[in-house]
């Protein structure tokens, strides 16, 4: 996984290996056009000096964001369109199927489906947050994000203790965000 403003802005870019000599190569640009990306792909095969042999190529313009009220009557909003693809690493997957089947419960034996969706709008909020804190980090921020998660307790606790991470950190995000706030207006 690659993190660099200057080809990705606040995005990434990340391979998947598909076998010994295959690969998905991944570009994710926010905040662009489809004009714009020619120049972002090849500012990322020149900078991390890749050479790949292209087969096959495909864009896709990709939409995420909050969304409210979840239900509108017997209109019922779910996965993407609901706003349940995370702001930050596009997530969905999970929330979205959850949307599904809780929308489905919903009509068939009359639960309430902002209630029951509740905790996974309240974890795309937070996600949102950090997804406006990310967006103003340059190389130098991300090289420091990056080296906190490398600190030895710090990755083992990411990736072996079941803590809702967003929930513990949304306080100290809120008040970083605060003060990038603060500062943009001094
Ligand atoms: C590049 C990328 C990588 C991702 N990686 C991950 C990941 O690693 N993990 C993860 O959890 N999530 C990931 N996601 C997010 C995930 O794809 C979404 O969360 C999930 O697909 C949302 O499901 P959905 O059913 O709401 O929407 P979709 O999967 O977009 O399904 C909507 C369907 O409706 C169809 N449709 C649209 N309009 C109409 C119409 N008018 N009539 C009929 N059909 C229509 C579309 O063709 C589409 O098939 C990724 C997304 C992208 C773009």
């Amino acid at each position: 996984m690659w993190l660099n403003t200057s080809y990705a802005k606040s995005g990434y870019a990340y391979l998947i290996p598909m076998g010994q000599e295959r690969a998905s190569l991944i570009l994710t640009v926010p905040y662009t056009t489809h004009e714009e990306l020619n120049q972002h792909w090849k500012s990322f095969i020149d900078t991390e000096k890749l050479n790949p042999e292209v087969v096959e190529l495909w864009d896709i313009e990709f939409e995420s964001g909050l969304s409210y009220p979840h239900q509108v009557g017997s209109t019922f909003l779910v996965g993407a369109s609901g706003g349940f693809v995370g702001s930050l690493l596009c997530s969905g997957l999970f929330p979205s199927l959850i949307s599904g089947f809780e929308a489905a419960r919903a009509i068939s034996v009359g639960t309430d489906y902002s209630k029951t969706m509740e905790p996974y709008f309240t974890n795309m909020k937070r996600q949102f947050n950090l997804r406006q804190l990310w967006d103003g980090l340059d190389n130098h921020n991300l090289d420091r994000v990056v080296s906190l998660l490398n600190i030895k307790p710090v990755k083992y606790g990411l990736l072996n203790c079941n803590l809702d991470i967003l929930k513990r950190a949304d306080s100290l995000i809120g008040y970083f965000k605060r003060r990038e706030k603060t500062k943009n207006l001094s």
